[in-house]
């Protein structure tokens, strides 16, 4: 079985403020999706750490918007891992407007529960890599350090 010698992809997702009292819901619906959710951690960003978090966006005009969103309140955030996680939770998230969501993805979590295009819910890593920098900013090197662990005690 090849599928042993390759670590299934990892993404972050993050259930935004808003979003907090149906973070049950979201994460059966996560597990029954077949992702598995590695590590969760729920915290207060400061909008410092919000606009860390967002730093590709700085320049944008909803930067300002975004971080006290994100800063005003519990956020809770998911290493998840599956085959093709980044794009397997976009899909399910779908796309960043809940109002383009209703008519393209009636389905992503996004156009079921998003409110506007700021507020709209949930996070989810663009890219591996993003994914990765991500991880380290919100859960430090132990996630990378913990995964790289697993997979030398697997292959012994
Ligand atoms: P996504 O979260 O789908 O990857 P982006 O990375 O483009 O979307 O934007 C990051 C977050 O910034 C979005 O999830 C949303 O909360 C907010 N945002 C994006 N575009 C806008 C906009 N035009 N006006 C207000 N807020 C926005
Ligand atoms: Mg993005």
């Amino acid at each position: 079985e090849l599928n042993f010698f390759f670590p299934a992809e990892q993404t972050v997702a993050v259930i935004k403020p808003d979003m907090m009292d149906q973070k049950e819901e979201i994460m059966r619906s996560i597990e029954e999706a077949g992702i598995v959710i590695q590590a969760q951690k729920t915290v207060n960003l400061t909008k410092d750490e919000a606009g860390a978090f967002y730093e590709e966006h700085k320049n944008k005009e909803f930067y300002g918007d975004l971080c006290s969103y994100m800063a005003s309140g519990e956020s809770t955030f998911l290493v998840l891992s599956a085959n093709n996680a980044v794009e397997k939770w976009r899909n399910i998230m779908g796309p960043t407007d809940p109002n383009e969501a209703k008519t393209s993805q009636p389905q992503s979590l996004r156009s079921k529960l998003g409110k506007d295009i700021l507020k709209n819910g949930f996070h989810g890593s663009s890219s591996v890599e993003h994914a990765l920098k991500s991880i380290e900013q919100i859960f430090g090197s132990s996630m990378t350090i913990r995964s790289s662990k697993s997979k030398s005690l697997m292959s012994s």
